[in-house]
């Protein structure tokens, strides 16, 4: 089953009545959705108690939790080794709490180094952290390495093949397709990226439309924009055909959850 649902809280949630992401779970249902992204991408804040109620309550609604790691977090910078083990460790743990396995990691950025030498710091620090979670005993996650907006953001989506291949049974790729629409300036082949994931029996997925420029990626937009979005017929179509333990998470603006619902209903249209 394919799990569709936002990244963070929509507006509407709040239009409802409600106030904190304890309460997403349970909203989330309601709307017909079954997935819910929780984003430490500013900092970790969350205590453990609210960990477990929000686990509580998404196991209690069926739906499944993920977390965004911290944007700081960059393993092209082997200095950051120590800190950047720390939050993902940390963010490991609360996302277990939630009852969730998948947490979504930026690799880096290449800085003042060539690509080549970013790339190599990336692998270098993944198997280390891969490697220490196992000694801490920690076993039971997937992180899930995004493929990114930028062009001076480690995260093509060959790159990101290449180091998801360093440990199959705990990396799969965060494929955002709008990110990768805003590399492509516009010109996303998304047969090619559907045949390069064939290798992956479960990717995670972030969809949503975003403007850019030259540089890349500048900002959210929603799925009714008609300038910066991809055909997401086919993303669905293509998403049929693949064994179909994908989650999609939407990063529209503001309007995730309601543009969660319009991905849902894209795929449910496709016949097998
Ligand atoms: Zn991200």
């Amino acid at each position: 089953m394919v799990r569709f649902g936002p990244s963070g809280n929509d507006i509407k949630f709040y239009a409802d009545g409600n106030q904190s992401s304890v309460d997403a779970p349970r909203w989330l249902t309601a709307m017909g959705l079954n997935a819910y992204e929780i984003s430490f991408g500013r900092g970790i804040r969350m205590t453990d108690k609210t960990a477990q109620i929000i686990g509580k309550q998404a196991a209690a609604n069926g739906v499944q939790i993920s977390v965004h790691a911290p944007y700081y977090i960059n393993l092209a910078n082997s200095a950051n080794l120590e800190k950047n083990y720390h939050y993902i460790k940390r963010s490991l743990e609360l996302l277990a709490l939630m009852g969730g396995k998948r947490l979504v990691v930026h690799t880096g950025c290449q800085m003042q180094m060539t690509r080549e030498e970013a790339l190599n710091n990336c692998h270098q620090s993944l198997r280390i952290i891969l490697k220490r979670l196992q000694n801490d005993g920690i076993d039971d996650y997937w992180l899930c390495l995004e493929t990114m907006g930028k062009y001076t953001q480690i995260g093509n989506l060959d790159e990101i093949c290449t180091l998801c291949a360093i440990d199959p049974k705990h990396l799969m790729p965060t494929v955002d397709l709008g990110h990768m629409n805003c590399t492509a300036q516009g010109q996303l082949d998304l047969e090619r990226v559907f045949q390069q994931l064939a290798i992956f029996p479960q990717v995670h997925f972030h969809i949503s439309f975003i403007e850019f420029n030259l540089k890349g990626e500048i900002r959210h937009l929603t799925l009714a924009d008609e300038q910066f979005g991809f055909d997401l017929n086919l993303v669905m179509k293509l998403m049929r055909q693949r064994p179909g333990d994908d989650v999609v998470i939407c990063e529209s603006d503001s309007i995730m959850a309601q543009d969660s619902l319009k991905l849902r209903d894209f795929y449910l249209q496709q016949n097998r």
